[in-house]
């Protein structure tokens, strides 16, 4: 079993793919929850983005994940629903403006093979929250890795700065471990990266 301290992988330029639009849907509440919950970007948005953070919920729903955001304790731009819920299978919601900072990494948090070490990782990248428990047993379903590795090829046709995928738990090691341990790296990195090779 991986260290979720290590998921990392890198996009190459070269390799960027062409793709079709993503298959989102805005959720209303998380979208109007999100205008307290971000930050402006310094520079070019499209510029600006350097890196994609996944994250896991430890939570069992989307409402669960929204309310966060509702608190304004937390924001992030994509949410991919879990197998009890109506959207999976079908698409993944929306939940902040992509030209926002949202507000998923600590300011201070930063690693070295990232973006050469910067910090305030939150105005560089963008977040994708997946639900999960996080609890053993609780399996990542194949369309949720299917749908996280769907958001990064799209982010990868528009984003000419973006280059790394990276998880929580690497960013910001003593505190978080999500993705969590049964998050299956090696396969959302082989589906982002398989058709392009
Ligand atoms: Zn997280």
């Amino acid at each position: 079993m991986r260290d979720p301290k290590d998921y990392q992988f890198d996009l190459l330029a070269s390799h960027r793919p062409t793709e079709p639009p993503l298959n989102e849907k805005v959720h209303p509440v998380a979208w109007a929850a999100a205008r307290h919950c971000t930050s402006a970007r310094t520079g070019d948005p499209n510029k600006a983005i350097r890196a994609i953070v996944i994250h896991a919920t430890a939570g069992a729903s989307t409402s669960g994940a929204v309310s966060v955001m509702q608190e304004h304790r937390a924001s992030f731009h994509w949410l991919i629903p879990d197998e009890n819920e109506a959207a999976h299978g079908k698409f993944v919601w929306a939940s902040a403006p992509e030209s926002r900072a949202a507000w998923h990494v600590r300011n201070n948090c930063s690693h070295k093979n990232v973006f050469m070490g910067a910090t305030r990782i939150n105005d560089w990248s963008l977040g994708i929250e997946i639900v999960n428990t996080q609890q053993q047993g609780d399996k990542f379903s194949d369309w949720q890795i299917q749908a996280c590795a769907e958001i990064i090829r799209y982010a990868w046709v528009k984003y000419p700065n973006l280059t790394h995928i990276v998880s929580h738990a690497r960013l910001d090691p003593m505190r978080r471990t999500d993705p969590g341990a049964n998050f299956p790296w090696e396969a959302l990195e082989h589906q982002t990266l398989a058709r392009t090779e």
